[in-house]
């Protein structure tokens, strides 16, 4: 552990001393909840539960500050958790990992409902069928409709189950909060977004690096994580904020997620296409979601699962997903899917590597520039999205990216505008920043 990072420990230890209240201050009353659910997870008394946007006290405080320590949002020692996890402090664009490749499931069942490449279902189908894992903690749905953009955290221990799990949700969802309900298991699989791997690699990090500074966090993170034996990330660029799919869906003249019976991200042109219960189609371009985007992705600073055994990602060819094998564990599970011929490969491209260098420092330039309306979010709690914004996305309809290069600009996108911007912005106006070392 480096200086930086006892000093920041110390910062946030003697923060903490005020229990639920640091968290409120510097965590909920300053927009940065990310909905993961860790706090809850690690309540020592079980006095936290997830409210409409944030965690709320439901019971006694201790003041132990185990919520406040555990959250992803307060600190985060990324140069360390990259040299535990990688034995190395950079952390490359789309994070460290040994093959990338394009992959699609062999299952009928899971291809007829995948919107992707059907990988997460795939591997911990192997994985539960073959009692490599005794449960799996995934995205659920909250209603039985077809498409449900509304998830639901939910463990998994039957393989059919995992069926209903299928399909991208787009509402935040607090995957961590199941960690108290699985400590009863010996092997678990767990399938997160980044910001999810990001709270659950913070804990399996300081329950292994914090026994001496912090012991409370230290005891109560290896509790609760000491099973999770192989992490999937998923990687994403912006969630939407609750109910932003109703909204949109409803301009378009469909009363709601019910209506629907299939959907999928065209390629060519991102926009987002309905196939209804009637048998028309309703579109929503792509330009018109990022109107509507949720705060808590301004602040996230792991654009790939970065500490992740393998992270899914999407890719332009359908219906394969952009897989990366990070470790040696994830490699050998990957494999033996495709000797059981459940999954198959097509080599990927690395198509437009140059495009995305002239880009970059264009994007590295948005920095300066409030795209998303950050600032009138932070004043009156709406985003304005600059109409420039919508025509430089159309104009990457046109982009000469596929593969990983187009993967790098994803993140570049991410990281620039939204989280550069967004926490340039904080500072300007007071607010508090995520401490990152
Ligand atoms: S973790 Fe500790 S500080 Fe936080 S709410 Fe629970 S008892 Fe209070
Ligand atoms: S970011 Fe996660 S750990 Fe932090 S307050 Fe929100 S739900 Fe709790
Ligand atoms: S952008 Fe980050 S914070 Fe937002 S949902 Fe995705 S991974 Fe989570």
């Amino acid at each position: 552990m480096n200086k930086q990072e006892l000093e920041m420990l110390s910062k946030h230890k003697q923060r903490s001393e005020n229990g639920f209240d640091a968290l409120k201050q510097f965590v909920i009353d300053q927009k940065a909840c990310n909905y993961c659910g860790a706090c809850i997870s690690v309540c020592p008394k079980g006095s936290l539960a997830m409210g409409d946007e944030s965690p709320e006290l439901v019971d006694d405080c201790n003041s132990c500050g185990v919520c406040y320590l555990a959250c992803p949002r307060t600190f985060l020692p990324m140069t360390s958790m990259q040299q535990w996890s990688f034995n190395t402090d950079e952390i490359p664009p789309l994070g460290t990992y040994i093959h990338a490749t394009l992959a699609s499931s062999n299952n009928e069942k899971i291809m007829e409902r995948s919107p992707d490449g059907g990988i997460v279902t795939t591997l911990f189908t192997y994985l539960l069928e073959n009692n490599l894992a005794d449960a799996v903690i995934t995205s659920g749905k909250q209603h039985s409709s077809h498409w449900c953009y509304h998830p639901k955290p939910r463990v998994v221990t039957n393989p059919e189950d995992l069926l209903d799990c299928i399909d991208r949700k787009y509402d935040p969802n607090p995957l961590l909060t199941l960690l108290r309900e699985t400590t009863g298991f010996k092997k678990v699989a767990f399938a997160g977004l980044a910001c999810h791997v990001l709270g659950l690699k913070k804990l399996q990090y300081a329950a292994h690096a914090y026994r001496e500074e912090l012991p409370a966090l230290a005891k109560i993170s290896d509790r609760l994580t000491r099973n999770i034996d192989f992490v999937v990330g998923i990687g994403c660029m912006c969630r939407m904020e609750k109910g932003a799919w109703d909204v949109m869906l409803n301009e378009k003249g469909v009363s709601g997620e019910d209506q629907v019976v299939k959907h999928f991200e065209e390629r060519i042109t991102g926009d987002y296409v309905f196939h209804l219960q009637d048998g028309s189609e309703a579109r929503v371009p792509h330009t018109r979601i990022i109107e509507d985007p949720h705060h808590m992705c301004f602040l996230c600073c792991d654009y790939d699962g970065y500490f992740s055994d393998l992270t899914i990602d999407r890719s332009e060819f359908q219906p394969y997903s952009t897989v990366l094998l990070r470790d040696q564990k994830a490699e050998a599970l990957f494999n033996q899917c495709l000797e059981k011929n459940l999954l198959h490969v097509r080599d990927i491209p690395n198509k437009g590597e140059d495009f995305v260098e002239d880009m970059k420092p264009m994007l590295q330039s948005l920095i300066d520039f409030d795209t998303y309306g950050y600032e009138n979010f932070l004043k009156t709690g709406r985003f304005t999205l600059d109409p420039s914004m919508q025509q430089m996305m159309s104009h990457f309809e046109e982009r000469r990216m596929r593969g990983i290069p187009e993967n790098i600009f994803l993140e570049l996108l991410k990281k620039y505008p939204q989280f550069g911007f967004a926490r340039k912005k904080r500072e300007e106006l007071g607010y508090e920043n995520l401490d990152i070392v």
